[in-house]
């Protein structure tokens, strides 16, 4: 835990304790200040309670005096509107921001950045993976795994932190500063949240404010609004050094993954040949993590064998083990059709498990994909509509559950004993109608694997 030692004797306000909230009001606490706090949820102030916090309401008389406001990043600050308690803090005067704010200020410590619509966990994870093998001292969190503020103490210099930032962490840490920044991608996701795409993509571009001379920025440059951002930090001419990245195109000045290649300035340096990051979509996250890790002064064979020992992110293309020689593939992270179109572009035959609560739009945008599916296993609330929308192009079965889809579409795997093919749980939809979670779901997944003589393949990080 880092203590927050510069609160000493302040009194800091912080609303929502679902994970890093908690975090943040002990790392004051520790540090010397009071804190009050609370959270809408009666189970949340319950597990702070039990934590040895006393939950207050926030309202107008307990924000007076507070230093700040520590807010949970699920807590909308600007859209759809702000919540009551950030318009409380306006009204008193109090500065609102967020946990990796308060860690920036307590160490003002060597930070690497990432964010982007898609892709953020695997890649912060990767490059700290990365670094870490090849022998760096580095700590993992922010959005992915551990909150900022329970990570350990570094002393100066001594070592990075590696922090995955999602749109509204960014936000909320005005003093955001990042030796080494990436920004993967930008498509449109979360408007709820940030009103207009340009808005969102304005809050993404802050991942690389304030670099200056021995900062670098990774910028991957396949969408408008991220090549718009890249245009613009050109214009803007600091001495941070700046790294394009593309997967449509091999660059003459940048990093580049095409055609299962990855490309350092226009020359190629090794095989994208990792079976835990497939798919081309995967390219773009090796190749924005090969950028920081050459900026951070590593070389091209430790880069390669850092990615190669990566296990890969649980629930995001997992193989969660092989039966009769299938490998399973456990994606259910895969909870909306974009997401599924990717693990469906990574594999050319392909034994689907698909369905859940349903999600506007259906999988009709998958189409151009059908040719891949063998077969189609479906489950849950959505799986009429998926049946309707495969027709008769994709064979499919109406299976009602995670086990019955899963023996299913093994079956149609021994029947047909084609070379490179998966079985791959990609729902593309959300898990409430059956599961807790995504990550329910695929647990659920990985036991029904093993029970059916399919080895887990250990180690997978988060
Ligand atoms: P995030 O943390 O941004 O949600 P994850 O690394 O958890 O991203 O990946 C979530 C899903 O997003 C993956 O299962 C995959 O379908 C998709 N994905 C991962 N990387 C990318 C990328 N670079 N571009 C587009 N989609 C991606």
């Amino acid at each position: 835990m880092i203590a927050l030692t510069h609160t000493r004797g302040q009194t800091w306000a912080v609303f929502g304790l679902a994970r890093s909230g908690l975090a943040t009001a002990q790392a004051l606490v520790a540090g010397g200040a009071e804190v009050r706090l609370w959270d809408d949820s009666e189970a949340s102030r319950a597990a702070a309670e039990a934590a040895g916090f006393r939950a207050t309401p926030l309202d107008d008389a307990a924000l007076t005096g507070c230093a700040g406001l520590a807010l949970a990043p699920g807590v909308p600050l600007t859209h759809p509107a702000p919540h009551q308690v950030v318009a409380n803090a306006h009204r008193a005067g109090v500065p609102v921001l967020g946990d990796i704010e308060l860690l920036l200020r307590e160490l003002k410590p060597a930070v690497y950045g990432v964010t982007g619509t898609n892709g953020k966990s695997t890649t912060t994870a990767l490059l700290a993976h990365v670094l870490s093998s090849a022998g760096r001292k580095v700590a993992l969190g922010g959005n992915i795994g551990t909150p900022a503020l329970a990570l350990p103490r570094y002393a100066a210099g001594e070592g990075v932190y590696v922090l995955e930032m999602s749109s509204y962490q960014i936000d909320l840490t005005p003093g955001w500063q990042a030796k080494i920044a990436i920004l993967l991608n930008i498509t449109p996701d979360h408007l709820d949240r940030h009103g207009t795409l340009q808005n969102y993509a304005a809050i993404k571009a802050r991942i690389f404010v304030g670099q200056g001379g021995g900062d670098t920025a990774v910028i991957g440059i396949d969408d408008d609004h991220c090549r718009a951002i890249h245009a613009a930090l050109v214009r803007e001419n600091t001495a941070r050094s700046i790294i394009p990245v593309s997967i449509e195109r091999i660059l003459e000045n940048g990093v580049s993954a095409v055609d299962g290649r990855l490309y350092d300035n226009g020359r190629e340096v090794f095989a994208l040949d990792f079976p835990a990051l497939p798919g081309a979509h995967n390219g773009q996250n090796i190749a924005c993590v090969y950028a920081a890790a050459r900026a951070a002064g590593l070389d091209a064979g430790a880069i390669r064998a850092g990615i190669a020992s990566f296990p890969g992110l649980k629930h995001r293309l997992q193989r969660a083990g092989v039966v009769d020689g299938v490998p399973c593939i456990n994606d259910s992270k895969a909870t909306n059709a974009d997401s599924a179109a990717k693990a469906l572009a990574s594999f050319e035959a392909i034994y689907w498990i698909a369905g859940g609560k349903a999600k506007e739009g259906g999988i009709d945008s998958l189409r151009p994909l059908f040719p891949r599916i063998r077969h189609a296993s479906l489950i849950g609330d959505a799986a009429r509509d998926f049946a309707a929308t495969l027709g008769d192009t994709v064979s499919h079965t109406l299976c009602g559950t995670l086990d019955r889809a899963l023996d299913d579409a093994l079956a149609a795997a021994r029947r047909e004993r084609l070379k490179g093919a998966v079985v791959l749980l990609s729902p593309a939809c959300a898990s409430f109608d059956q599961f807790r979670s995504f990550e329910h779901r695929g647990d659920e997944f990985i036991r029904l694997v093993a029970e059916r003589g399919g080895s887990v393949e250990q180690g997978a990080a988060a």
